[in-house]
């Protein structure tokens, strides 16, 4: 088959580079997408640390509010026994203020762990929050760029519609036709140079007289093995 091999290559060079820069915007859409991840996690980490971190100061708010009621029981209880007139009285007072003070004791060591328990949230928000500010400024940048890089990328692949259009508008519509199917069939390159009397796509040893012609003629055929157009290139004939 006739056909401009310089044409034929240069819309293959059209098409690799077109491939690369879709899958450098791939690339970058993949990467945004793990930096969002990565920030919403983040975000919903610190967020939970603040909520137990405000659920715990609640808890001492309201333990030590209990103490203060219990301290006024225990200063009427003690109130009583002073003025107690009998023994059953006095028995009462007594029993009461022993309660009450065991309640006390209770309440003072719960009020104690959960003081601790706060002061690690308190240490451990901080490094959290301290984290947060470095890796957002880093994400947002990382952010930035890989926008701009993904930007740039899909404008120079739209930018090279062009020129795949006028180099598709060169080739005889047949051979248009055979690259169009070939590239939904094989990956890139799909026109192969013949390397030592082989298919340089597949490898496959080609016909003496297959190669000779292509040599000959200087035009463009059907590898009889994986059907890519191969070509015999003079110019690296050794
Ligand atoms: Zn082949």
């Amino acid at each position: 088959m006739k056909a401009d091999i310089h044409t034929l290559l240069e819309l293959q060079g059209v098409k690799k580079e077109q491939q690369q820069l879709r899958e450098q915007s791939l690339a970058c859409s993949r990467r945004l997408h793990e930096i969002s991840t990565l920030v919403s996690q983040t975000r919903q980490q610190l967020q939970n640390l603040e909520e137990k971190h405000e659920a715990i100061k609640k808890q001492i708010r309201d333990g030590e509010l209990e103490l203060m009621t219990l301290e006024e029981k225990l200063k009427r209880a003690k109130n009583r026994l002073s003025i107690a007139r009998t023994p059953k009285e006095c028995e009462a007072a007594e029993h009461e203020i022993h309660t009450l003070q065991q309640k006390r004791e209770s309440l003072d060591e719960q009020l104690l762990r959960l003081m601790d328990e706060q002061d690690q949230i308190e240490r451990e928000l901080k490094k959290r929050r301290d984290e947060w500010t470095l890796s957002a400024a880093e994400w947002e940048q990382e952010r930035k760029r890989l926008e701009h890089v993904r930007h740039e990328a899909e404008k120079l692949e739209q930018a090279l519609k062009a020129d795949e259009y006028r180099l598709a508008q060169q080739l005889p519509e047949e051979i248009g036709e055979i690259f169009r199917r070939l590239l939904e069939k094989h990956p890139l390159p799909v026109v192969v140079r013949v390397c030592d009397r082989a298919c340089g796509g597949c490898g496959t040893l080609l016909p003496l007289h297959f190669v000779q012609e292509l040599k000959e003629k200087a035009d463009v055929e059907l590898c009889p093995h994986c059907r890519r157009l191969v070509f015999f290139d003079k110019s690296r004939e050794t």
